[in-house]
């Protein structure tokens, strides 16, 4: 079968949440705020269902006391998608908003950069202040204890992990996240996850202020930037534009590309 192409879905499940907008892009707009989204994307076709990131747990939602929030799981019923069945979990990295939720996919197979699992599950730097901050601990723990089953691919670099799929390894933000390049019908995309908080990061080099490696974000970004069909197939992981911007499909969900 000859060049696969798939949708690729947002799914918001939390926000509009207010940020100072230093924080979304690095030193920039000292004294302004930015409106961001969580969300988990989705990518679909040739009789596949990929989720890209598990969003936060109910419980931690509770703890961390996240307003405008629906459960990870009744967020994807709207794309008919049941979290327990679902087969292919694609997890970018291990911030809390894209890890906390996995329990809630117990039958998928996981894709993780190996450096970052080692990171989050095995150095003690883990367990340092800035790290523990966006960490979910719980949620840690679980995908510790994945360690050695079937379902748990640790990934060394890119990899086509299903036809028209790849993961890239971009660290920067943190030491082993990884972007997905999708075959759609317009070329191949990228959902980047947090190498970019916004649109506007790839445009001006600017990241986010949660940096765990400056230069090795920029050769990321050039990574991600040759491997995209064009600019706009570049897709940030918090910008309110992916609800905003697209066609919407269902309640909080847009079709990027
Ligand atoms: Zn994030």
């Amino acid at each position: 079968m000859a060049n696969p192409t798939y949708e690729i879905y947002a799914v918001k499940y939390g926000g509009p949440y207010i940020r100072p907008a230093c924080m979304v892009n690095w030193f920039q707009d000292m004294d302004k705020t930015t409106r961001i989204h969580y969300y988990i994307f989705v990518i679909r076709g040739e009789g596949e269902t990929i989720v890209v990131d598990c969003g936060v747990d109910p419980q931690l939602a509770k703890q961390r006391n996240l307003a405008d929030y629906v459960s990870p799981a009744e967020a994807l019923k709207r794309l008919d998608i049941d979290a327990a069945r679902v087969k292919h979990l694609i997890v970018t990295h291990v911030h809390f908003d894209h890890i906390s939720g996995i329990q809630l996919f117990p039958k998928a197979d996981i894709y993780i950069q190996e450096r970052e699992f080692n990171f989050w599950v095995k150095d003690p730097i883990a367990q340092r202040a800035p790290f523990l901050f966006v960490t979910d601990s719980v949620a840690n723990r679980y995908l510790a204890r994945q360690e050695g089953k079937k379902r748990l691919h640790l990934i060394r670099g890119d990899k086509k992990i299903l036809p028209g799929i790849e993961v890239l390894l971009a660290p920067g933000h943190t030491v082993g996240l990884q972007a997905v390049a999708v075959n759609t019908a317009k070329g191949t995309a990228i959902v980047g996850s947090d190498l970019a908080h916004t649109f506007s990061s790839y445009q001006t080099d600017i990241p986010s202020a949660i940096i765990t490696d400056m230069v090795a974000w920029m050769k990321s970004f050039d990574k991600v930037k040759a491997k995209a069909s064009s600019p706009d197939l570049l897709f940030p992981g918090h910008d309110s534009g992916l609800l905003d911007h697209y066609p919407k499909v269902a309640e909080d969900v847009t079709r990027l590309a």
